[in-house]
């Protein structure tokens, strides 16, 4: 900013305001360099300007992990623990971009874009049961992966030292990456697997899986044969089911937790979705995803509905609808106290909030109009 100002001295060209202004414009790169060097060189890390189409909303309250926000401070960041999440719904990861694919490239672009417009990264569980920890001032996002395939996650041998480590290429490489890069966005989600070979390699479905779970990633029920259940009888919703949960708990000692439709096909009967007993074991779904079509409602809400919970396709159309959506009509959106023992929504929205599902936690209110002008 002072190279400008420098520049338009020099211009003046005495030659005292030349020495002056050369002077200035050497300290701004030494500062730069010290800047450079304090921060390891890691400025690339840093999150870029974000351009045009990805407005920044971080404002400087955005990110405090406050447990004492006063009215002001939850006005001007709009928190609204009523409002709707996200989740996206990505099928394969590959480098062209198709109806059910999503290109590397763009995949990229969507994590950016998500990041510069104010989300976090959440496990779809810290959704269902409405424990979601995000930085206050920003909104919960869920990603999740159908049908696990190859292009979502797949290791390979590290040339120097032969062990076996994420493919950069693939969706989980990728998320990984950009999580390590930017820490407040994190890096969860949630895989929906059939039985079989996951990800297209049955002989390392044990450590598929647990790099999963251990990197703080989820594996979903997709059913085990990825069957239309609005066609299956009642017991073959209770063995596709019960099959996939209790495959994954006999091989990582992990509960799944969400079934995913395959084919969005809606059984004729909800009986065995929630819970159910197969092969002498029980499961409990915590909610049933579905295909479609729009954003989710508050865990807290009285709309939250386990057994129909809707997701948004990861195409360049849908998310750029809703995203929009988002931007257009910010109080739509959930936006975090930043504080998960509370519940922190506009005055006057309470008779939204369903109190069996915010249980224990402190319901707090603002005040809209104390939000100061700008
Ligand atoms: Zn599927």
């Amino acid at each position: 900013m002072n190279l400008e100002l420098d520049q338009k001295r020099q211009q003046k060209s005495k030659k005292s305001m030349v020495y002056l202004g050369l002077f200035a414009s050497l300290s701004s790169v030494a500062l730069l360099t010290c800047l450079f060097l304090h921060f390891g060189g890691n400025l690339e890390s840093e999150p870029s300007i974000p351009s045009e189409n990805q407005p920044s909303p971080h404002s400087l309250l955005e990110g405090v992990s406050n447990e004492e926000l006063g009215q002001e401070d939850l006005a001007q960041l709009g928190v609204n623990e009523l409002g709707e999440i996200m989740i996206i719904m990505y099928h394969d990861v590959q480098d062209y971009e198709a109806e059910w694919v999503r290109s590397r490239e763009n995949f990229k672009k969507d994590l950016e874009r998500f990041y510069h417009l104010g989300y976090s990264l959440i496990p779809l569980k810290s959704y269902l049961t409405g424990n979601i920890q995000v930085p206050a001032g920003k909104t919960p996002l869920v990603l999740t992966f159908d049908d696990g395939t190859y292009g979502q996650f797949n290791m390979i041998s590290d040339e120097s030292t032969g062990e076996m480590v994420v493919n950069p290429e693939c969706a989980v490489g990728i998320l990984l990456q950009f999580g390590e890069e930017h820490p407040e966005f994190g890096h969860a989600a949630t895989f929906f697997i059939n039985s079989g070979n996951p990800f297209g390699d049955a002989s390392r479905i044990f450590e598929n899986l647990t790099f999963l779970l251990e990197n703080g990633m989820e594996i979903g029920n997709h059913t085990r044969t990825h069957i239309n259940l609005s066609y299956a009888s009642t017991e073959d919703m209770f063995k596709e089911i019960g099959w996939l949960a209790n495959e994954v708990r006999d091989l990582c000692d992990y509960e799944v937790t969400a079934l995913a439709l395959p084919f969005g096909g809606y059984p004729q009967s909800q009986e065995g979705l929630l819970a159910g007993t197969w092969d002498g074991k029980e499961y409990t779904n915590l909610g049933v995803l579905l295909v479609g079509a729009e954003p989710a409602p508050s865990p807290f809400s009285k709309k939250f509905k386990p057994l129909a919970i809707p997701r948004i396709r990861g195409s360049q159309d849908e998310l750029d609808k809703w995203l929009r959506e988002f931007e257009n009509y910010p109080n739509r959106k959930f936006v975090s106290d930043g504080n998960v023992e509370t519940v922190t929504i506009p005055e006057g929205k309470a008779e939204g909030l369903d109190h069996d599902r915010v249980g224990v936690r402190e319901i707090k209110t603002y005040n809209i109009s104390e939000k100061p002008l700008s």
